[in-house]
């Protein structure tokens, strides 16, 4: 049965493979963009999920356009690193207002619909350093950390109605975020992976497809790792 799905920050990397993949299987799919054009094929809105405002005009337009956002894939997000010591409460809190609260603004705003409709499917794009910890990203990790309570209080209070919230935690995913790293620092990293290599943005939207299906109607709450045995022990 196709679906309406939103996926926030779905103009690039792992938000547009998200996408793609839900396009591809038949779905209406919608993405924010924050700039320039929405990639071909996938219906895009304005909007930048640190303004509420912003967020609500960009739901509207998806109901409008597509109906009712059933499946929500929040996985706009963003990095500030630097150490503790150095980092400035601007770097904490702005991190933290687009990757978790920029989330928490989407959620609320899906839910109404979906208590509705008594069907939803709310999937948070954390990170494995969400779970491990990250020198040099207290910000980050505190932010990616706080999706799994986020998703986990929302399977409490939501959960009866058929509406499922779930955590993916990616590992090292080859994107712009990623592209910056130092290559002797890919290549720790590379050793520091099981699998001994980085995933591609196909590797996780694989895993959001089937979260949003109705095969994983009964697993909420969950916090699903995609990491190639990164962050194995939490
Ligand atoms: P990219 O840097 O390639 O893309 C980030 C996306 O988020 C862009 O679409 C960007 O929009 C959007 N975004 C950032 N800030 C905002 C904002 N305030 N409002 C709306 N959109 C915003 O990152 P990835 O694709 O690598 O990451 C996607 C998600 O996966 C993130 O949440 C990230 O933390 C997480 N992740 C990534 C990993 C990796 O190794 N790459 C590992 C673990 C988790 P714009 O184009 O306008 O800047």
């Amino acid at each position: 049965m196709a679906r309406t799905v939103l996926v926030t920050g779905g103009n690039r990397g792992i938000g547009l493979a998200i996408a793609q993949a839900f396009a591809k299987q038949g779905d209406r799919v919608a993405i924010t963009h924050r700039s320039g054009d929405a990639p071909g094929g996938l219906f895009g809105v304005r909007a930048d999920v640190t303004d509420a405002t912003s967020i609500d005009a960009a739901f509207t337009a998806v109901e409008a356009e597509l109906g009712p956002v059933e499946v929500l894939v929040a996985n706009a997000g963003m990095t500030d690193d630097t150490l503790l010591l150095r980092m400035s409460e601007e770097q904490f809190t702005g991190v933290v207002d687009t990757n978790l609260t920029g989330a928490f603004r989407v959620a609320k705003r899906a839910s109404g619909k979906m208590l509705r409709a008594k069907w939803g499917r709310m999937i948070f794009i954390s990170s494995v350093v969400g779970l491990s910890g990250g020198a040099g990203q207290v910000n980050y990790a505190a932010s990616k950390a706080g999706l799994v309570g986020v998703a986990r209080s929302i399977t409490r209070e939501l959960g009866s109605r058929n509406i499922t919230a779930n955590v993916v935690a990616p590992g090292f995913i080859d994107t712009d975020m990623t592209a910056g790293l130092p290559d002797d620092r890919k290549a720790e990293i590379r050793k520091s992976i099981p699998a001994g290599r980085m995933a591609s943005p196909d590797e996780v939207a694989a895993v959001v497809t089937w979260l949003a299906s109705d095969s994983a109607g009964y697993v909420s709450g969950a916090v699903i790792p995609v990491d190639g045995g990164l962050g194995m022990g939490h």
